[in-house]
């Protein structure tokens, strides 16, 4: 038996985990990986891409303390389209679209279509 996989809806055919390279906008060019997606709002979430910094200004010395202490949550990578980044191949390390594919027990398995190889286990 096979572990069971997520369902996969719409046409959301990247996951958690993947290593992707943004194709368009301000973070282009760069890599990072998925740590969330959004298949309702047909995005992911991308470690270090799109980052939106909120700036809050402290009215007094004690909010400033304050507000010091919570910067780490103010950073946080915003929602990215799937139509601006292109999954990195983890076997041939390149971009790539994905071919998808039934597996025996009718599970969606990724493949590359540049070298071939199943991307997922
Ligand atoms: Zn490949």
């Amino acid at each position: 038996m096979r572990k069971k996989k997520p369902v996969y809806e719409g046409k959301m055919n990247l996951k958690k985990g993947d290593e992707v390279i943004v194709l368009s906008g301000k973070d282009k060019a760069k890599r990072g990986k998925i740590i969330q997606t959004v298949p309702e709002e047909g995005k992911v979430i991308v470690e270090g891409i799109n980052v939106v910094t909120r700036h809050q200004k402290p009215r007094s010395a004690s909010s400033r303390a304050m507000v010091k202490q919570q910067l780490g949550e103010m950073q946080k990578p915003m929602g990215i389209s799937v139509a601006k980044v292109m999954l990195i191949c983890p076997k041939c390390h390149k971009e790539t679209r994905m071919a998808r594919s039934a597996a025996g027990d009718g599970a969606m398995v990724r493949s590359c279509r540049k070298c071939g190889e199943y991307v997922d286990d």
